[in-house]
């Protein structure tokens, strides 16, 4: 087998030491406080697995844009569910749930595009009796991330608009098979299928089937240590980043997530070196491209 190139030597030895100060930066990093901060914390308030999964979903569709404006949103689009959001959803029809949504926007995401896709969830919930098991199914028959998710998703689009999904409703449900990296519905899936830290496991898909949710946060600081050189957040730099991860747990790589994501939500990591006071302390800085 001819030498390996000296540049991958180099980039296998970078992403090793990245790992080790990962590894390190996670086991200080306290979940419990950052999930004070975090959308998921409204799934923590329901004790029910189908309230939880539910509100779970809604949390990770809303996530996107500032962080105090979607707890805003997520406050009101609780309230209008009341205290047993999935019972709501066997009951209503999808008059009823208009109503409910009535006056809802968040960016472009309309009261009545969330109210179409919670008629569809009821549909499931009705026909199958728990919120995650046509997903569940869709993973039993495919045994694979992409092919499972679009399934599942391609079903509630149907049932939601059967004349079609717009721009507005596309993007309120993703299709997994698009290029982009699906970072709402791989922050649902870490949330709803980890069964550690602050996640909820509710579900009987593998972590180690999950992919990282690429936010800008977590695609800049992976590009920092050396897991990724692409600029673009595509599926294939979920692919990559999460590929580098599984060299410290292949069980559950997206455990690292929750940490890698709350340094750049907190506004502690910046996007250059400069703002070297805000890296004082960072345990990812010996491995950072912006210091190393
Ligand atoms: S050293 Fe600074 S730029 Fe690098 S990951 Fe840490 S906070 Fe971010």
């Amino acid at each position: 087998m001819p030498p390996k190139p000296a540049s991958t030597r180099r980039q296998r030895l970078q992403v090793d030491r990245a790992l080790v100060a990962v590894a390190a930066f996670h086991r200080r990093f306290d979940p419990r406080a950052a999930l004070a901060a975090d959308p998921l914390r409204f799934a923590h308030r329901y004790a029910d697995p189908d309230d939880r999964a539910l509100v779970a979903l809604l949390s990770a569709l809303m996530a996107f844009g500032r962080i105090a404006t979607i707890g805003q949103k997520l406050e009101d689009l609780c309230l209008r569910l009341g205290p047993r959001p999935a019972m709501v959803l066997r009951d209503d029809d999808r008059a009823a749930l208009h109503e409910r949504l009535r006056g809802f926007k968040h960016r472009t995401f309309r009261g009545a595009d969330v109210a179409d896709l919670l008629f569809a969830l009821g549909e499931d919930l009705r026909r199958e009796g728990r919120v995650l098991a046509a997903l569940e199914r869709a993973w039993d028959e495919h045994h694979e991330l992409r092919a499972a998710l679009g399934q599942w998703v391609h079903g509630l689009r149907a049932a939601a608009w059967p004349g079609g999904a717009d721009r507005a409703q596309s993007h309120l449900l993703p299709d997994p098979s698009g290029p982009s990296a699906s970072k709402r519905l791989m922050l649902f899936l870490r949330w709803v299928v980890r069964r550690s830290g602050v996640d909820l496991g509710l579900s009987s898909i593998p972590a180690s089937a999950l992919l990282m949710p690429v936010d800008v946060h977590v695609h800049r600081i992976a590009r920092n240590l050396g897991f990724t050189a692409r600029t673009d957040a595509s599926w294939r730099t979920a692919e990559e980043i999460t590929a580098a991860l599984r060299g410290l747990s292949a069980d559950d790589p997206v455990q690292y997530d929750f940490a890698l994501c709350h340094l750049g939500i907190s506004g502690r990591c910046p996007s250059s070196n400069k703002l070297p006071e805000r890296c004082e302390g960072c345990a990812l800085r010996t491995v950072c491209v912006h210091w190393r």
